[in-house]
């Protein structure tokens, strides 16, 4: 037990600790508040328990680097129980009280063998972080990275790494201590081993130990307490709380009211909504989500991770006075990223899926751009052509809007619009890539004759159908997009069709997930899902015989950002072609580079193309054929091919493996 003065200086020191501690964490909710509201808050219970599994089950984290969440597994599990270890330790420490006995020895059991864990863990991590260096914890010279982060991540990490070691190890050398005094004990056989360190140690001296110890185990704690706040740390309160709130569908964008909103998208760190800043406080700093970025890995300026980090660290330098309602002293654009990585993003939701604690770095990325469009009007050149073809004639190819339909006119049987059918099963959303690209148009074509040879009933919405604004939307343009977005959903919603089929994984997204915004609620799929059905209710007669295999490739916006992963595999198989996966497949897809309005803006510079480096691993496969669900990847795979002089896969959307495979 404790003097009576040891006592009074603890609490001294906690009394202090949590002043500065409080103050500190004060500061972070009130920073956090000076977001833009956005509702989150909705299904709370549901959300809640989620959360608690996810952190629970470290799901999140064994998503990426095995070992490396094993070890943080070993550090959590341990995390979480010391938070009784340390109220038992301190009421020993202050009343006359062991935890020893029948009673205690499930507790010192589990308490002895996390400690060990977290011990263990903690080696591996700092060895890693400190010894092998590996290159996930570096950022390429061309990312913009804000002037404390170099040296503050090393920082942040030792202060943290110090106090762990310091707060765990002295808790198992004082109860190493103790036990060499009060005889070892079987249910903490580590705390027992490691007693034999004091084995020549005469009771006074020893005692002195386990009060030094115990003063390690405890006291580090109230020391590193006014630190929390500002370090890495802080993931233990806010992860849970982030993943909690996280996005359903992340990459559903929430739309702006124009009348209301002060300010258009974010310049500033306070024009974010509070999620943004949240989820800057919430970054581990791990860059599992640049590892995963196609912009980063084909050297572009653009690091999801950096973003935030850069976001982060400004937030701690002026944090006292930004949490008073000061304004923040300088744009995103000057610390947290450049503009070639504003226009490098893909939208891929790759960072999103990946991030442990349930951040959203697309999104800081889209409030960039909303503001640069918006109210900058400062965008790359090549997007003012897609945005004057989607706002003059509805369509980014700004091709005349009576050839919607050209597509259609060397197939065998007319193809019905819905004046001519005005009451089809189907509604076969063709998107304008299908309607105008002469590559694209041939998957139209076969999705034409997959729907004939099945004998639904279906028609196209013909000149009536005009851009869904996918484009616009990602690139920052929401006035575009709502514009464009209202005006679909108008003439939908005049047809209310049974189910929308569509051929482009962007039009599904914005037709099933955003046009709820605009008052439009549809049954939406995407034409392999369609198809699927139809070969399982056997109404599509398919040559089982192919030769050869295909290798499949989940554009992002069928995959990750809608779930559909099993759907074209099974279409590819039951059309009688082996699968050979890519070695980054389904959630863990790779980019084909379009999305984002990539496609029409062109890629920021760097080592290579994002299609270039896809199409590599595809054609690796050794399969004979690449097959896309996604009118965008096509043609940037298609691009990648044409540069081969022999040897290239063929290109082909499922819907035309399927077609050729048809008996007729
Ligand atoms: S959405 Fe994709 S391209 Fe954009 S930052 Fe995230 S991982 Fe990179
Ligand atoms: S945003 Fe998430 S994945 Fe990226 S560095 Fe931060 S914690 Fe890691």
């Amino acid at each position: 037990m404790l003097t009576i003065a040891e006592k009074i200086l603890f609490l001294a020191l906690t009394f202090g600790a949590l002043y500065f501690a409080g103050t500190g964490f004060r500061q972070v909710f009130k920073t956090i508040r000076r977001g833009k509201p956005e509702d989150r808050f909705d299904r709370l219970p549901e959300r809640v328990l989620h959360a608690l599994w996810v952190v629970l089950t470290q799901q999140s984290v064994f998503k990426r680097r095995p070992l490396v969440s094993l070890l943080h597994a070993l550090v959590f599990y341990g995390f979480v129980y010391y938070f009784l270890v340390n109220v038992v330790d301190g009421v020993e420490g202050f009343f006359p009280f062991r935890a020893r006995g029948d009673v205690w020895n499930p507790f010192n059991l589990i308490a002895d063998l996390l400690t060990a864990s977290v011990l263990i863990g903690m080696v591996g991590l700092a060895l890693r972080r400190f010894v092998v260096r590996p290159r996930d914890f570096s950022f390429a010279p061309n990312v913009p990275l804000h002037e404390d982060v170099r040296g503050g991540i090393r920082r942040d990490s030792t202060i943290v790494s110090v106090f762990i070691f310091i707060h765990v190890g002295s808790r198992l050398l004082s109860k190493s201590a103790q036990l060499a005094l009060e005889g070892t004990d079987p249910y903490q056989p580590v705390g027992s081993a490691f007693a034999a360190v004091f084995a020549g140690v005469n009771p006074s001296a020893a005692t002195v130990f386990e009060h030094i110890f115990w003063w390690g185990a405890l006291g580090s704690i109230m020391v590193f307490l006014p630190y929390f706040p500002r370090s890495k740390h802080i993931h233990i309160l806010l992860a849970p709380i982030n993943l909690a709130l996280k996005k359903k569908n992340p990459g559903a964008l929430a739309p702006m009211d124009f009348e209301k909103e002060e300010s258009f998208g974010a310049a500033k760190l306070e024009e974010f909504s509070w999620p943004r800043l949240m989820d800057a406080y919430s970054c581990i700093m791990c860059n599992r989500c640049q590892d995963v970025c196609p912009a980063y890995a084909t050297g572009k300026a653009l690091s999801p991770a950096a973003i935030l980090i850069n976001e982060r660290f400004e937030l701690n330098r002026i944090r006292p006075e930004f949490s008073a309602g000061k304004e923040s002293p300088r744009p995103l654009l000057n610390f947290a990223l450049n503009d070639e990585a504003t226009w490098a993003c893909t939208t891929c939701n790759a960072c999103i899926e990946v991030c442990p604690v349930g951040n959203e770095p697309m999104l800081h990325i889209i409030d960039v751009r909303r503001e640069r469009v918006l109210s900058a009007a400062e965008f790359p050149n090549n997007l003012k052509k897609a945005f004057g073809g989607m706002e003059q004639v509805g369509n980014p190819w700004a091709m005349a809007p009576e050839s919607r339909l050209d597509w259609s006119k060397t197939l065998p049987f007319p193809v019905l619009t819905v004046a001519q059918n005005p009451n089809p099963n189907v509604l076969y959303w063709v998107g304008c890539a299908a309607a105008f690209d002469p590559r694209a148009q041939k998957i139209a074509r076969s999705m034409a004759e997959i729907l004939n040879a099945a004998g639904v009933n279906w028609a196209v919405l013909g000149l009536k159908e005009k851009c869904t604004g996918d484009a616009a939307r990602r690139a920052g343009n929401e006035y575009l997009f709502s514009q464009l977005a209202q005006e679909n959903a108008d003439t939908l919603n005049g047809l209310k069709p049974d189910l929308i089929v569509t051929t482009c994984p962007h039009c599904l997204h914005t037709l099933k997930n955003e046009y709820p915004q605009f008052g439009g609620n549809y049954a939406v799929k995407h034409h392999t899902e369609f198809i699927d059905e139809l070969v399982k209710a056997g109404k599509l007669n398919l040559r089982p015989e192919t030769d050869g295999a295909a290798t499949y490739h989940d554009p992002c916006y069928l995959g990750r950002h809608n779930e559909v992963f099993d759907a074209p595999r099974q279409v590819i198989e039951s059309a009688g072609v082996k699968l050979a996966e890519p070695e980054r497949n389904r959630r863990n897809s790779f980019c084909c580079g379009a999305g984002g309005a990539q496609f029409w803006k062109g890629e920021e510079p760097g080592r290579e193309r994002v299609a270039a480096n896809r199409y590599r691993e595809l054609k690796a496969t050794g399969a004979e054929t690449v097959a896309t669900g996604c009118p965008f990847c096509m043609r940037m795979f298609t691009e990648e091919a044409g540069q081969e002089e022999s040897g290239a896969p063929a290109i082909l959307d499922v819907a035309e493996i399927v077609a050729n495979n048809l008996r007729r």
